[in-house]
């Protein structure tokens, strides 16, 4: 039978509600998660290496987490946590993952005290999916209400409904069905794998908008902690034209990236020539974040700075891990 790794680090799925009539907090371990779900067809090494809710994620914990994974020398590794951060933690598991060995994250957006509650289901389906050889090299996945989606396109997008996970335009990468998992298209091929150092200091996300003078980046960008920024830009990576004077002063001393903060499709490069359009932003030397979202932006851009990357190498890597050309 395959070894599956199981990590637990708390939200939905680990929740109960304290006492009756009260919210759900964590509460429920790997153990109890795994005793929910009978016999398996398959070894599972469960540890609970965290029981917090996942607004509280933060990259010691995952490095912690990824690094017990690697240990255990499994065939497949299921990560699980709340779905509320659970995109940022597939991308930031992906960007670093060095083997060959698949990374399931899960989670659930009904906890154990509501009417079926999703959880079971959903850590079922992800040991499937790790446990099966088909998983291998495709980096880290994510598995939620019976799709499997790359952890380079998923993104939550909706605050409560089952169905809450997209990875729109590309489409999920599989489903599982009968406890089998159908993959619908080849993995692509990975880029390199990319793990930071100093994950220390700020890189903040600063969404434009109407009535944006600037006057919100500037403050934030002052911070001495700050070490590179990532704008949630409006369309195709637009700002107002007092933002981008802002731009323009702190690029010299500052990675800026440039997101798209519609919630889906890219940042352009050479359609509009406004002061504060994509194109001004680029020669300004902005970086565009292309298909990535600011929040995978802003994992990218960080990990790339705890690397210690320079300006070259930012612009290259949002080329070839943003741009699909
Ligand atoms: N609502 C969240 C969840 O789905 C809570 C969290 O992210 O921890 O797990």
């Amino acid at each position: 039978m395959p070894l599956i790794a199981l990590a637990t680090l708390g939200g939905t799925i680990s929740m109960a509600p304290a006492d009756a009539g009260g919210g759900a907090v964590p509460r429920l371990g790997a153990a109890d998660l795994l005793g929910g779900l009978g016999d398996l067809p398959m070894d599972v090494l469960a540890e609970t290496l965290a029981g917090i809710g996942s607004a509280s994620m933060d990259f010691a914990t995952l490095m912690r987490c990824r690094d017990w994974g690697l240990r255990q020398d499994a065939d497949g590794f299921v990560v699980v946590q709340g779905t509320d951060t659970l995109e940022e933690t597939a991308y930031f598991l992906d960007l670093g993952w060095p083997s060959e060995i698949p990374v399931v994250v899960t989670g659930a957006m009904r906890n154990s005290g509501l009417f079926s509650p999703d959880g079971p289901a959903n850590l079922r389906n992800a040991l499937t999916v790790a446990a099966d050889p088909r998983s291998r090299g495709r980096g880290v996945l994510v598995t939620l209400n019976d799709d499997v989606h790359a952890a380079r396109w998923v993104r939550k997008a909706h605050s409560s409904h089952l169905d809450a996970f997209s990875s729109a335009p590309a489409g999920p990468l599989g489903m599982v069905v009968e406890n089998a998992v159908h993959y619908f298209h080849p993995s692509p091929p990975r880029p390199p794998v990319l793990t930071g150092g100093d994950f220390g200091g700020l890189v903040p996300v600063v969404e434009a908008g109407l009535d944006d003078s600037g006057a919100v980046l500037s403050s934030v960008a002052a911070q001495p902690e700050v070490r590179g920024v990532v704008i949630a830009a409006t369309g195709a990576g637009h700002v107002s034209s007092g933002t981008a004077d802002v731009i323009a002063r702190l690029v010299p001393s500052l990675p800026v990236v440039v997101a798209s903060r519609t919630g889906a499709g890219p940042t352009l490069r050479s359609t509009y020539g406004f002061h504060g359009s994509e194109s001004s932003l680029i020669a300004m030397g902005a970086t565009m974040a292309g298909w990535l979202d600011a929040r995978k932006a802003r994992i990218l851009l960080h990990t790339l700075l705890a690397a210690g990357a320079a300006r070259d190498d930012i612009e290259r890597e949002f080329r070839a891990r943003g741009d699909l050309d």
